[in-house]
């Protein structure tokens, strides 16, 4: 079976491995020259550590991922607001909560694929459905056919607006921007097996190490939209690591994300021989740290789904009843967490215990 898959990003790569491995002929296809690895780090839930096992990369993943054993969060003068022990999560959920570097992170899956493998420089720009096959027209002229084409090109799909049209992006009022960058973990003076978080009303910011001795932190600012106004709101907090964390981030450095899901009732993946997954089927709030974590469950679906049977239709039909309700579930508990204060609600350890743990398997 020939698979085409839209998009070298954490979700893409790792549905290729899945396929790959299960005996599809994969092609990837990547816009950009060379991987990106936009964004510095991530916290990965044991729901990911989970799926990236069962594509077969448990010693791979093991070694780029920082263990967290504790989620740690104070007020701005320094008091507690909360402590939450995750150690036991390998052997309570199968997996560890873990920080790890974005870079790290797709460098390995590239690997795994087979980095040369990728097909830089073609961007998708239209696609052509049939009954039995779909066929892909890049940008540089290529045109290329597929028995199934996958998209995972992120929450801007080109793919996407091919199969329904564009969607209406939701910003999040409460806070509109993340802002996060790479720093020295010895120098942010937090547990290095732990996620630390300062919170308050209208503001936070928390760091997490992601290995080789760096750390990563990331916060939001209601109602602030320069890097001044971000840097300043946490100026007074001089009982906590962060004026100087900020202080020593070079202003270059720092990433702006503006925060966005889609509005209104969930599209259909699935059309034809075509399928979404990742960012471009359910895009998310980043409230709850889950969206890369749905876009391995993605791939483990979709490898799982053409082990099962030959049959193309059967296989696609497989994967959406697998993951659409439960994709679209974490896209709502994203979404409601990102229209409350931060004071006042559940640790996201909590959260995840309760919201996604609990309920996905
Ligand atoms: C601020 C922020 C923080 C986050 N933190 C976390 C976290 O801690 N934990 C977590 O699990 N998730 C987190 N996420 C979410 C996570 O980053 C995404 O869900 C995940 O990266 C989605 O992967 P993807 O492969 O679907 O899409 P992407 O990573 O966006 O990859 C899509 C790829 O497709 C390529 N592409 C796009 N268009 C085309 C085209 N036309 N042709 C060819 N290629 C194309 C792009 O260049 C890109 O490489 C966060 C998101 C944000 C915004």
């Amino acid at each position: 079976m020939r698979v085409g898959i839209c998009g070298a990003g954490l979700g893409g790569v790792s549905a290729a491995i899945g396929l790959a491995r299960l005996g599809c002929d994969v092609e990837v296809f990547e816009k950009a020259p060379a991987l990106r690895a936009t964004g510095s780090g991530l916290n990965l839930w044991p729901n990911a550590g989970r799926a990236i096992y069962g594509l077969g990369l448990r010693d791979e993943f093991d070694a780029i991922a920082v263990k967290l054993d504790r989620y740690l969060g104070f007020a701005p003068e320094g008091g507690p607001l909360f402590e939450c022990d995750t150690s036991a999560w390998p052997e309570k959920y199968g997996a560890p909560s873990v920080g790890v570097s974005r870079l790290a992170l797709i460098t390995m899956l590239a690997d795994a694929y087979g980095a040369d493998r990728i097909r830089f420089g073609h961007e998708v720009v239209s696609v052509e459905n049939f009954d039995d096959r779909a066929v892909c027209h890049f940008s540089n002229g290529a045109r290329h056919e597929f028995d199934v084409l996958i998209g995972a090109d992120g929450i801007y799909s080109t793919i996407r607006e091919q199969l329904i049209g564009g969607v209406r992006f939701r910003p999040n009022n409460h806070h509109a921007y993340r802002w996060r960058a790479i720093v020295d973990l010895a120098e942010t003076d937090v547990d290095p097996a732990a996620q630390t978080g300062y919170y308050a009303q209208g503001g936070w910011l928390a760091v997490i190490p992601i290995g080789n001795g760096k750390a990563y932190w990331f916060g939001s600012v209601s109602g602030g939209d320069t890097v001044e106004d971000f840097m300043s709101f946490f100026q007074s907090w001089t009982n906590t690591h962060i004026p100087r964390t900020l202080s020593i981030t070079p202003p270059d450095a720092i990433i702006k994300s503006p925060l966005y899901d889609v509005e209104g009732t969930p599209y259909k993946w699935t059309h034809g021989r075509v399928t979404l997954m990742g960012d471009a089927a359910h895009p998310m709030m980043p409230d709850l740290a889950q969206g890369a974590s749905q876009a391995f469950i993605d791939s483990l679906s979709l490898r799982d789904a053409f082990a099962t049977t030959n049959d193309i239709d059967e296989a696609l039909l497989h994967y959406e009843t697998d993951r659409y309700p439960a994709a679209n579930y974490v896209v709502n508990c994203s979404r409601k967490g990102s229209f409350r204060g931060k004071n006042g609600v559940k640790p996201i350890a909590v959260r995840y215990e309760e919201e996604i743990e609990t309920v996905q398997t």
